[in-house]
């Protein structure tokens, strides 16, 4: 095992850290030093390769060094950290949560600009609780892979740079192993770090800084506005809409959407049990433990305007007048609605605007929720969709039950075509960079879980590549684009990590 403390400088290509990075800079409250735990027989389960080059990191990420990193075996010279935060789960206030298994190595000067690495299940901290600081590897895989999926999807997301695995014992339901998980943002961030301040600590002063430096930092747009913090809580408002307008349109369910779970910057964070959808269902709930349904996949978008009064609720101290928190959240009707247009008239393929297309939309989704169609094998099928009269579509007219039902609105949508004069041919490559072909469906992650719990990493590396290009064919791996198995039914995804 490599020695704690290990100089930094000792990685010339590796993350260069700022002495002044948000956090760090911060210190108490926000943060405190806390060293990570080590783990036994730390080995690599899977280095992003792709992300690491971009990065500049890739050689530094072949070293023992950053093995040893990586694991929380060694620890950047000044130290990692640990954030306090609070929040709302399930509708209910919680109280004090914070970093209680994640650690800031630090923020590093990158080719992609200054960004943060975070350890995920590097050990007990203050905010553990009754938790034992840990991560297990089934989900550090679902993590890894979910959070890389989202980024090629083009969805705003903190990334995995890397997951390592030790044999460590971690109790839950059963007995598994240890992984740490090194996710990249440029802030963790979180509505809950601003409720802490507000509520828990009720302490305005240090409320204040926070806001101030993060709109310094993050949010220098808003800096200058009459309210800047009215302004900071608006931003936030749309980048959440533009952000659950994306997750709408792909088919993907956060599945536990607390405050805690909720990213300032608008990227999504936390992935525990999420999902993509397979078949289309509305009120699809992808976390077992959600009994009440709260965060099915047609909530999400009330939930994250939920989540925003909480946070506004958090910044009225410094806000001042209710009615201007308020008129800062309005817009976030709008910007959803806005964006989810957008996003749907590209996944039909449909270039101008008319007022039609709503419904021609909606009865769409109606038809494959009915008929419990394939959300994304469906989507990938419409591209294709030929709209001469008289053609039959039959491999996405076998997606539905009700067939009558679908060539009304086949007939309806070559008409909504022909009217912009769309082209099959064109419109097709520029659906299919709208439709992907992969996703991160539950039972492909399973399946790269059970052989990684062999020892076997293979699977996991090869669903990443994959899922890099989710919207090119990759003819070779067209077995990862199908039906999920009768099997995948029986797969429950809980709150367990
Ligand atoms: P999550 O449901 O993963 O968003 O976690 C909610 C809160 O519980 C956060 O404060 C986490 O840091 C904490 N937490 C979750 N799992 C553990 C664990 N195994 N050990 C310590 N804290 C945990
Ligand atoms: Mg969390």
């Amino acid at each position: 095992m490599v020695a704690m403390n290990a100089p930094d400088r000792i990685f010339p290509d590796g993350p260069r850290w700022r002495d002044d990075g948000f956090v760090r800079r911060a210190g108490a409250p926000l943060a405190v030093v806390q060293p990570p735990q080590p783990v036994p027989e730390a080995h690599w389960v899977a280095r992003n390769e792709a992300y690491a080059r971009e990065l500049g990191w890739w050689d530094w990420l072949q070293r023992d060094e950053a093995l040893a990193l990586l694991a929380g075996n060694a620890q950047p010279a000044g130290g990692t950290l640990a954030t306090v935060y609070s929040g709302h789960q399930f509708g209910v206030w919680a109280g004090q949560l914070g970093d209680g298994r994640a650690l800031l190595l630090g923020e590093a000067d990158t080719p992609l600009g200054p960004l943060e690495l975070q350890l995920k299940g590097s050990g007990l901290t203050p905010y553990s609780r009754m938790g034992d600081g840990r991560a297990v590897l089934r989900s550090s895989i679902r993590e890894y892979l979910g959070s890389e999926a989202m980024h090629a999807l083009g969805i705003p997301t903190t990334r995995a740079l890397a997951l390592v695995g030790s044999p460590l014992p971690v109790r839950r339901e059963r007995v598994e192993t240890a992984a740490v998980v090194t996710r990249v943002a440029p802030s963790f961030l979180r509505f809950g770090h601003f409720e802490h301040f507000a509520h828990t600590a009720a302490d305005e002063a240090a409320l204040r800084r926070l806001a101030d430096d993060t709109i310094e930092r993050y949010f220098p747009a808003q800096a200058e506005a009459a309210n800047r913090y009215a302004a900071l809580l608006e931003e936030v408002a749309r980048r959440t809409a533009r952000l659950v307008a994306q997750w709408q349109a792909v088919g993907f369910c956060h599945g536990v959407m607390n405050t805690d779970n909720m990213s300032l910057l608008g990227l999504t964070i936390d992935y525990g049990p999420f999902g993509f959808l397979d078949a289309f269902d509305p009120g699809h709930v992808c976390n077992h433990s959600d009994h009440q349904g709260r965060y099915a996949y047609a909530r999400q978008p009330n939930v994250a305007f939920w989540n925003l009064h909480a946070l506004a609720q958090a910044l009225l101290p410094l806000i001042v007048d209710s009615d201007a928190a308020v008129a800062a959240l309005e817009p976030y009707k709008t910007e959803f609605l806005a964006a989810l247009q957008t996003a749907m008239r590209a996944k039909l393929g449909l270039r101008d605007e008319r007022p039609e297309d709503g419904t021609l939309v909606d009865d769409l989704l109606r038809r494959m929720a009915a008929d419990g169609a394939d959300y994304t094998i469906s989507f990938r099928r419409l591209a294709r969709f030929d709209s001469t009269p008289g053609a039959r579509n039959d491999a996405l007219r076998d997606m539905f039950l009700d067939r009558e039902a679908f060539d009304a609105w086949a007939l309806r949508y070559a008409e909504r075509l022909r009217a912009e004069s769309s082209l099959d041919a064109e419109r097709r490559l520029r659906m299919e960079r709208s439709n992907p072909k992969y996703v991160l469906r539950n039972h492909l992650a399973e399946t790269a879980i059970r052989q990684a719990e062999t020892g076997d990493f293979g699977e996991v590396s090869r669903l990443l590549a994959v899922l890099q290009h989710p919207f090119d064919e990759q003819p070779e791996h067209e077995a990862l684009a199908g039906f999920p198995p009768d099997w995948a039914r029986q797969l429950e995804i809980s709150c367990s990590s």
